[in-house]
C-alpha cells in the first residue's frame, strides 16, 4: 500500500491522481489532499478519500472545513503545503500545484526522504541546482518525473547507462496554434489559446503550449533532471503526441515511450516505479485510430519560447527563474485580457534585459528572485 499526499489535488493533475487512486484502491491509499480555492471540489474529494491531513488557500476555507470535517488535521494559506509536505506518515508526494509556490514544499518532501512524484515542473526550472544538491544530502529521497515527455524519457533510460545517451528528443504537439503565421497569432484571443488540440490540462499550461514556452521549460526540466547538456536535448514536433518523447543512444538506437495522451500512465508510473500495473482507468492505444504518426521541424522563430528557454537554460544561475517568473505574470495578464498573446514573449525578454545573471547561493535566493521579477513585471504592466 502506498500512502499518497496530492499538493493541488482540486487540479487537473490532481483529479487525474484521484482517478488513478479510484481505479486501485488496494495499492494507494491517499493521507493528504490540498487546494487552493475550489473548496466544493475539495470537501467532495474529503468525503471520497477520507484523507488524514488537508492544506487550503485561506483562512476562511480552512474556519468552515474544520467544522464539518473535526477528525481531520488542517493547515492553510502558504505555509500549508509545507506544513503537509512536512507530516511523517506518508510515502509519495504528489506535487502538482501550479507556478513557483511548489517549490518549498517539494524541499521539505525531500528532507523527508521521501519519493517525490514531481509533476509541477517550475520546480525544477526554477530551483533545479538546488534540488539536486539537497538530492545528494538526502540520498534516499527520490523525484520520479510526472511530466509526460519526462516521465517517457525517464522510462526509455531504464536498463541503459546516462552515459551513452547520445541526445534527449522532447516531443511537441505544437500547441493551439501550430502552423499559424506570426501574422495570423496577432490576432488571437484567450478562447483560442486554450484549445489545446490533444491534451486536456489548466490554463496556465495550456497557454504555455501555445507560446510553446511549455516546451523551453521543459528543456530546462530535463537539463536539471536528468543531467544531460543543453546541446543534447533536441525537440520535434509531433502533432499526435503519441510517441512522448525518446532517447537515443551512441549506437543510433533510439528508444521511445508511447500511450495515449493522458497524464494517469505517468502519475501511476511515478507512483509505482519500478513496477508496472494494471488499473482499469488506463487505457490501451489503438494504433489504427491514429493511422499515422509524422514529424515537423517546429517555426521557432515565430513560436519564441524554445529559444528564450534555451537561451536562460545556457546562462544558468538566476536567468531560468527570470525566464519563469515573468512568464507567469505574462500569461496570467494575458488570461485576463491585458496584454495579447505575443506581448508573452516581449514580457519575458523584457524581465531578462532586466535582471542579469546571478549566481544561485540559497532557496531564499531563488524565492526573493522571483518575487522580484514578479513585481517588476506586474509594474510594467502599466508601460503596455
Ligand atoms: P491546474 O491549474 O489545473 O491546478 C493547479 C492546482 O494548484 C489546483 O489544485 C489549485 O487549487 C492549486 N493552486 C493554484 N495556486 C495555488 C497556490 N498559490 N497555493 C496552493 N495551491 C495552488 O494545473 P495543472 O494540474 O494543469 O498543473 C499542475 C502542475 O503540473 C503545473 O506545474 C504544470 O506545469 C504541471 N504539469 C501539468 C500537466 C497537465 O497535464 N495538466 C502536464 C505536465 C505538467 P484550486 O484549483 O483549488 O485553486
Ligand atoms: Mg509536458
Amino acid at each position: 500500500m502506498k500512502r499518497i499526499v496530492v499538493l493541488g489535488s482540486t487540479g487537473s493533475i490532481g483529479k487525474s491522481s484521484l482517478e488513478v487512486v479510484r481505479g486501485n484502491a488496494d495499492l494507494f491509499q491517499i493521507v493528504g489532499l490540498s487546494g487552493h480555492r475550489n473548496m466544493e471540489l475539495l470537501k467532495q474529494q474529503i468525503k471520497e478519500f477520507h484523507p488524514k491531513y488537508v492544506t487550503v488557500g485561506y483562512w476562511e476555507a480552512y474556519q468552515e472545513l474544520k467544522t464539518i470535517f473535526p477528525e481531520i488535521q488542517f493547515f492553510y494559506g502558504e505555509q500549508g503545503l509545507e506544513e503537509l509536505a512536512s507530516v511523517e506518515d506518508y510515502d509519495i508526494l504528489l506535487t502538482a500545484v501550479s507556478g513557483a509556490v511548489g517549490i518549498r514544499a517539494t524541499v521539505k518532501g525531500i528532507e523527508k526522504e521521501k519519493r517525490i512524484a514531481l509533476a509541477n515542473k517550475e520546480t525544477m526550472v526554477a530551483a533545479g541546482s538546488y534540488i539536486n544538491d539537497l538530492l545528494k544530502q538526502y540520498p534516499k529521497a527520490e523525484i520520479i518525473p510526472v511530466d509526460s515527455e519526462h516521465s517517457a524519457i525517464f522510462q526509455s533510460l531504464q536498463g541503459n547507462d546516462k552515459k551513452e545517451v547520445k541526445r534527449l528528443i522532447i516531443t511537441a504537439s505544437g500547441g493551439a496554434f501550430r502552423g499559424k503565421t506570426r501574422i495570423e497569432l496577432e490576432k488571437v484571443g484567450v478562447q483560442d489559446a486554450l484549445k489545446h488540440p490533444n491534451w486536456s490540462m489548466g490554463k496556465k499550461i495550456t497557454v504555455d503550449s501555445a507560446t510553446l514556452v511549455n516546451k523551453g521549460l521543459e528543456i530546462i526540466e530535463a537539463h536539471e533532471l536528468f543531467g544531460i547538456d543543453y546541446d543534447k536535448i533536441d525537440t520535434i514536433l509531433h502533432p499526435q503526441s503519441i510517441i512522448h518523447s525518446m532517447v537515443e543512444y551512441q549506437d543510433n538506437s533510439i528508444i521511445a515511450q508511447m500511450g495515449v495522451t493522458d497524464m494517469k500512465l505517468p502519475i501511476q508510473y511515478a507512483f509505482t516505479y519500478p513496477r508496472r500495473v494494471s488499473n482499469s482507468v488506463l487505457e490501451s492505444l489503438d494504433f489504427l485510430k491514429y493511422g499515422q504518426m509524422s514529424f515537423e521541424k517546429i517555426d521557432t522563430q515565430v513560436f519564441q519560447g524554445i529559444d528564450l528557454a534555451r537561451k536562460a537554460g545556457n546562462m544558468g544561475g538566476t536567468m531560468p527563474i527570470v525566464l519563469n517568473a515573468a512568464n507567469e505574470i505574462a500569461v496570467d495578464f494575458f488570461l485576463k485580457e491585458k496584454i495579447r498573446f505575443l506581448e508573452i514573449y516581449e514580457v519575458i525578454q523584457a524581465a531578462m534585459e532586466q535582471f542579469p545573471r546571478e549566481e544561485i547561493q540559497s532557496l531564499e535566493h531563488i524565492l526573493a528572485k522571483d518575487h522580484e521579477v514578479r513585481e517588476w513585471v506586474k509594474t510594467w504592466e502599466k508601460l503596455l
